[in-house]
């Protein structure tokens, strides 16, 4: 199979005629050729957007006929949603059943942001009958949307579709280790009827493609999902060209659980917080915090559920657990699996590669408990199957160990007690808590988070502010009194 990209309604190769191949995550053996964007392509799929941009329809039609658009996007990803979720689970080792889920998700961005750009309204203030002053939100240009491996397709769509729906022409560049499922969507974007220019793709290597993106002078935003470091380097190059930045970033989310919790349904979400989507997920539960009287307890059960966690074939539907995006990326989470033990963290679970799966990217779900807040393992994000458990005794002592990273994505609370939890989740710097819940969402209201998990927020009409300038109109309606300068 090989891959172009997507410029100008054209399935076209690189320029330079460049290609990179993309691994199988059970193999590693390479199975996808994809074109290697850079400067040059990403020139052509800017100046494509630019012109759908100036010459329109698509950023000058009314919301509904936009909406009309995307609710055909959602229809046509519907009617493919087995082979998004078959070339997802091919390309990042996902089990099929959560690829399911998350190109079902995908469809509902579409949707969703159709509902919202149709719902939404526009702002007036009046100064007593003097003066109206309104507010119209116009389409900022061409958005460069640069995506993760993580659930490529569900994250790509969370982008997609505000961008789209708030009339920006977009030029899409997702991650090198994760190129497949975004392959289907030209096809689906025709079949939606999207005007020509409208969506572009290109391929390619971070440091080139991602790079020349940020840098374009015609981009004015860019909206980025990945790793914290790589965001304050997009920062840096975004600086000369002065763009709105969207920043969704790494996590190292505590999950706080008091002796008065439900110690099963703490248990059920922990367990799923960091072991779903392989854990490579930027919200995953990866610091499980619990408090001292009900510790050891805990931490048998945690032990004993990862235990049973079902590790194989991405494509078999008993697989709970499958295999993680490259070897590479791989090779990392052991080095954290070696640290962990070195800095003497108690493994109590997991720790290796899975006996009966003798190649690819597999590891047992791991657990380590006794993790002391200084530790490696504690402090930095891991985004792999593995957990830090951590005991404490106090309520202080506990929001000072939430508290007690540089990242501050989300944060999961089980208590029942009504005041500790208004006092916690509010004293807990994070962007996101959810309390006595699983990571639930909903899109209406803002995701993103503080410190070095993000700047900025998407979700409902926080996403549409991302894509869109505010442009206010001062009308008098009054004759307002003007200093007569030079009358005198
Ligand atoms: P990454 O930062 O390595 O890459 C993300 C994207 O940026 C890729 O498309 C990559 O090609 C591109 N890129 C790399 N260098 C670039 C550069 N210099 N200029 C422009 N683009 C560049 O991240 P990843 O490893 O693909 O994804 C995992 C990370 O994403 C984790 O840290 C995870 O927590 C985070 N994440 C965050 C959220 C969130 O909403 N906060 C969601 C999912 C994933």
């Amino acid at each position: 199979m090989k891959l172009e990209h997507y410029i100008g309604g054209r399935h076209v190769p690189s320029q330079s005629g460049a290609t990179f191949t993309a691994l199988d995550p059970t193999t590693n053996e390479p199975y996808l050729e994809v074109a290697a964007g850079g400067a040059a392509d990403v020139d052509a799929a800017v100046a494509a957007a630019q012109k759908a941009f100036t010459d329109g329809p698509w950023s000058t039609m009314p919301a509904e006929q936009r909406a009309g658009t995307l609710r055909a996007v959602a229809a046509a990803i519907e009617s493919r949603d087995e082979e998004i979720a078959a070339l997802e689970c091919r390309d990042t080792g996902l089990p099929i059943t959560q690829a399911r889920g998350q190109a079902r998700r995908a469809a509902h961005n579409f949707r969703f942001f159709a509902d919202v750009i149709t719902t939404m309204g526009e702002d007036v203030y009046r100064v007593g009958s003097a003066q109206l002053n309104y507010v119209v939100r116009k389409p900022v240009g061409v958005a460069g949307l640069i995506t993760p491996w993580n659930t490529p397709f569900m994250l790509e769509t969370w982008k997609l579709a505000p961008a789209l729906a708030a009339g920006c022409p977009v030029v899409l560049k997702p991650a090198e280790w994760s190129p497949a499922s975004a392959s289907l969507l030209p096809e689906i974007m025709e079949e939606a009827g999207l005007p020509e220019g409208v969506f572009n793709l290109v391929h390619g290597i971070g440091e080139d493609a991602g790079a020349a993106l940020v840098a374009h002078p015609d981009v004015p935003v860019i909206s980025f999902t990945g790793e914290s470091g790589t965001g304050q380097t997009i920062m840096r190059n975004a600086a000369s060209s002065l763009k709105t930045l969207s920043m969704e970033l790494g996590g190292k989310s505590p999950l706080l659980v008091f002796a008065d919790a439900d110690l099963e349904r703490a248990l059920d979400a922990a367990v799923f917080g960091v072991f779903s989507l392989n854990g490579e997920r930027c919200t995953a539960s990866s610091r499980i915090l619990v408090q001292d009287t009900v510790y050891e307890e805990f931490v048998a059960r945690l032990a004993e559920r990862a235990a049973r966690v079902r590790v194989g074939a991405p494509g078999d539907p008993a697989t709970e657990l499958g295999a993680l995006i490259h070897p590479e990326h791989y090779e990392r989470v052991m080095e954290y699996v070696e640290l962990g033990s070195r800095e003497g963290a108690r493994l109590v679970a997991g720790g290796s590669r899975p006996e009966h799966l003798t190649a690819g990217n597999f590891l047992a779900a791991t657990v380590f408990a006794d993790v002391a807040p200084h530790m490696r393992i504690f402090q930095e994000e891991i985004f792999g199957p593995v957990v830090s458990v951590t005991p404490f005794s106090t309520e202080t002592e506990a929001v000072e160990l939430a508290n007690a990273t540089r990242y501050g994505l989300a944060a999961y609370l089980w208590t029942n007690d009504l005041r500790r939890t208004h006092r916690l989740a509010q004293s807990i710097e994070a962007g996101m808590v959810w309390v006595n819940s699983q990571n639930v969402r909903d899109l209406r209201t803002p995701f993103g988070g503080v410190k070095a998990s993000g700047v900025g927020r998407e979700g409902g009409r926080h996403s549409i502010d991302v894509y869109t300038e505010s442009h206010i109109v001062h009308l008098a309606t009054e004759d307002l009194p003007i200093p007569r300068f030079g009358a005198a």
